[in-house]
């Protein structure tokens, strides 16, 4: 087999969220499995939707992910093609010029509906004459355009769904062209696929029926349609539609809110498969283990608290250089290796070292009940000489222990209410030493 060479297609009318990298990281993980390659299409046709912004925004949020493409290119750039394969479309008799209105469609589709039938287009204007036209023309009607189907039956076997059939008598002929001249994606994206030489287009299942379209366009046009693979969608955890949700699911939020790319790569490739949802280190392994043959055809349930738990898992193994800057955006006092070191285990982002950076060197409210004000007190005096270390919180609540008869949750927890004015939080041993002799004294005081 020649390597593939697959294509992501986004609108930039929108920024990039976990639902469309997903379309994105399966392309890339099949193309670059295989040593192919990876062609980011912008699909800005709607030239008034789409914006540079979200442009440069969805080239930085690939690169972000490490998505890296080999080529890119915009079809705003090529409408002459596009110009070039209508035309010849229209010479075979293809593409035929319509008049209707939306109100006129809409009633023939009802009309249909209440009789029973499909609502589909009733080609109506394939018996026009060319008296018909300019008559029609000279009242300012404007011509959309339609591809004529074949009315056969179009299939493929899809490397996610298996074999497929979409008979085109049952579905409208697509406009390609709308009225002000301007272009629908389902011809561009045709035109496209053949001068790049895709050889697989992979993409959400909500394609389907274009494939059927697209693959007699592909005929027309003298090419052979590509292998094609729909995945499923991506639900929300409840099963419901995802749409609503994308907003704090768009990759810029998911990075500000600190989630590490791998969190959400090693997520959006194994969500919907036979493997199992675990971190990877690195985009190679997980294009190693990618496989259509895995993708099941059962919607995909995308849960946030997944993303969590692998950033997490992620989290509590970065070394201090690569959280150095968000640190000291986050407590420029929590800067500090030791900190880092001892509070990532309880860290799901980066962003949750707040309140551990609040405990270690910020002002906290110690809390200490009335029954143990003298146990507090004893602490105070046992207080352990000279800088605390790794060993000082054992060594101290040994001699307290010792001290005063006092084991288990009645030693620690009031420690732990005065030392840090909260009933949880991270390992005290590590927080001992961060919070510091002087510190631990005041707060013991209550001062
Ligand atoms: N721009 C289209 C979309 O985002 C591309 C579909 C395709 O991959 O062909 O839905």
């Amino acid at each position: 087999m020649t390597a593939p060479v697959v294509r992501f297609a986004p609108s930039p009318t929108g920024k990039l969220h976990v639902g469309n990298v997903r379309t994105a990281l399966i392309n890339w993980l099949f193309a670059k499995g295989q040593g192919g390659k990876f062609i980011l299409r912008v699909d800005d046709t709607d030239t008034e939707r789409s914006t540079q912004d979200y442009e440069d925004q969805i080239k930085a949020d690939l690169t972000w992910l490490g998505l890296v493409f080999d080529d890119t290119f915009n079809q705003s750039a090529r409408f002459e093609k596009y110009d070039a394969a209508a035309d010849r479309l229209r010479g075979m008799g293809l593409l035929y010029a319509c008049y209707e209105t939306a109100d006129e469609l809409d009633r023939k589709r009802k009309i249909a509906l209440s009789r029973g039938r499909p609502p589909v287009y009733d080609r109506s204007a394939l018996s026009l004459t060319d008296e018909d036209k300019a008559k029609l023309e000279a009242e300012g009607r404007k011509a959309h355009w339609r591809f004529k189907l074949s009315g056969n039956r179009v299939e493929w076997t899809d490397l996610v769904r298996g074999p497929q059939g979409i008979d085109t008598s049952s579905v409208s002929d697509p406009v390609l062209i709308r009225e002000d001249g301007s272009y629908l994606y389902t011809l561009p994206s045709v035109v496209d696929d053949i001068d790049a030489k895709i050889t697989h287009v992979v993409r959400g299942e909500d394609h389907v029926t274009n494939s059927g379209a697209q693959i007699e366009i592909f005929k027309a046009l003298g090419g052979e349609a590509p292998d094609m693979a729909h995945t499923p969608l991506l639900v929300d955890a409840e099963g419901g539609a995802f749409s609503k949700r994308l907003g704090s699911l768009s990759m810029d939020t998911l990075e500000q809110r600190g989630i590490l790319p791998m969190a959400i790569l090693s997520l959006l490739a194994k969500l919907g498969t036979s493997d199992n949802i675990e971190v990877r280190e690195d985009l190679a392994t997980l294009a190693s283990e990618f496989d259509f043959g895995k993708i099941g055809r059962a919607p995909a349930k995308f849960d946030e608290k997944d993303l969590l738990s692998l950033n997490a898992v992620l989290v509590h193994d970065l070394p201090f250089d690569a959280v150095r800057e968000d640190l000291e955006k986050i407590s420029p006092d929590a800067a500090n290796e030791p900190f880092w070191l001892a509070v990532r285990e309880n860290c799901e982002t980066v962003h949750d070292v707040k309140p551990f950076a609040d405990i270690a060197y910020g002002r906290i409210e110690p809390i200490i009940d009335d029954e143990d004000a003298d146990f507090i007190a004893e602490a105070k005096t046992l207080l352990p000489n000279g800088e605390l270390t790794g060993e000082s919180w054992k060594a101290w609540t040994g001699d307290l222990k010792q001290a005063t008869g006092r084991k288990g949750k009645s030693l620690f927890m009031p420690l732990r209410k005065a030392l840090t004015g909260q009933e949880h939080g991270p390992d005290m041993s590590v927080l001992f030493p961060l919070i510091g002799r002087e510190a631990a004294a005041r707060r013991l005081s209550r001062d």
